[in-house]
């Protein structure tokens, strides 16, 4: 029998699509994934880049920024802040940005320098009676920790948190909690993670704070090498970084997510930072024991071919959308990557 297709649903249907206004979304911090960030905003119909900050100013436009020309100012001139028009000089521009814009919700692209810094920054919003959803691509496991604490202070104050959304933790976290519906009881997760960048510089923070893992390194350590002594170790390496054993929030993630104790996720991963191609592929392995005894591994690999950007960048606005979706109904306070499902942005 020839058997037809129903007609596909309509993209409305499918897409949940929440309104027909735009959702104006902020990016804070403006190197490697805060400008990736813009460049796949520039595609999207169902959000409208309005703001973007850096260490030395912001930029504003309510009908929407242009990536080419806020990626040139920020790499001729060192700061949004030289944008014309819409650009302002600021040393307090995430303060400014959010006094001062009218925003639904922002990614945050910042450094976690030192492992405080995002939580700081979380804080700012909460004391400045701001309302609407954040969403952060935080790695470690402690800087997680402090974002929990603030939950109730997110709450009372109608904010939508939605933490540990980038690659990993986020899209590989949240790819083990489905994979974990399979089994009665998961034994493992393990995450391994390969990065190729061009260059190091393109990507600071994320380099800073992977050195910050290695053996003998700590976060103050990393934040106090400068750049030469950046280069210098990664002469030494011959441009790789090989993490193991990582302190990184997929763990305390799929704890809260009631997927398996802590203890058994563990991360690691290869950076080369001189060749774009990815040293190894991305995947992470679930493994557990299914209802009939059987043991078993599920495994979930990223394709090559996509870049970190593109891993940090899809989910981190997939569930830039899902947070807007909880705070239209009310919902407020902090969640995380494996509890939320992303929505898929058009
Ligand atoms: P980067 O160093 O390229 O850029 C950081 C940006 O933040 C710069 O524009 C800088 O001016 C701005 N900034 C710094 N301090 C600021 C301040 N006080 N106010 C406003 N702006 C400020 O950073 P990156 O390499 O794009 O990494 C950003 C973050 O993403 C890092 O914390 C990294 O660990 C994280 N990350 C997460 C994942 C994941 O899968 N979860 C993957 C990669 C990176």
């Amino acid at each position: 029998m020839n058997a037809q297709k129903p007609a596909s649903l309509s993209n409305t249907t499918v897409s949940n699509s929440l309104t027909k206004t735009p959702i104006r979304v902020g990016v804070l911090g403006f190197g490697g994934l805060g400008q990736a960030a813009a460049r796949v905003l520039a595609s999207k119909r169902e959000m409208l880049w309005v703001a973007a900050a850096d260490r030395k100013g912001y930029a504003y436009e309510p009908t929407g920024l242009n990536p080419d020309t806020c990626i040139a100012t920020y790499h001729s001139k060192g700061s949004l802040g030289y944008l014309e028009p819409g650009g302002t000089l600021s040393n307090q521009s995430i303060q400014d940005l959010l006094e001062k814009t009218a925003v639904d919700g922002y990614f945050l692209a910042l450094p976690n320098l030192p492992n405080t810094f995002m939580a700081s920054v979380a804080r700012q919003f909460i004391a400045a009676g701001w309302q609407g959803v954040l969403v952060d691509a935080i790695k470690r496991t402690s800087a997680v920790e402090q974002l929990l604490k603030l939950a109730p202070d997110l709450q009372a104050a109608g904010i939508t948190y939605m933490t540990g959304c980038g690659a990993t933790p986020g899209l590989l976290t949240a790819a083990a909690a489905i994979a974990a519906q399979s089994y009665t009881e998961i034994h493992s997760v393990q995450i391994t993670f390969g990065v190729g960048i061009a260059n190091w510089e393109a990507y600071r923070a994320t380099i800073r704070e992977d050195i910050a893992h290695m053996p003998g390194y700590s976060i103050e350590r990393a934040m106090a090498m400068s750049d030469a002594e950046i280069e210098a170790l990664l002469d030494r390496t011959n441009g790789l970084l090989t993490l193991e054993n990582m302190e990184h929030a997929d763990d305390i993630i799929l704890e809260l997510a009631g997927i398996c104790p802590r203890e058994r996720v563990t991360v690691s991963g290869v950076v080369d930072t001189r060749n774009p191609k990815k040293p190894l592929s991305t995947n992470v392995r679930v493994t557990g024991r299914t209802f009939e005894g059987k043991i078993s591994t599920h495994t979930f690999t990223l394709g090559d071919e996509t870049s970190m950007a593109a891993n940090v960048c899809g989910p981190a606005l997939g569930y830039l959308k899902a947070g807007i979706s909880l705070h239209r109904l009310g919902r407020y306070g902090l969640f995380t990557a494996a509890e939320v499902m992303p929505q898929f942005v058009h």
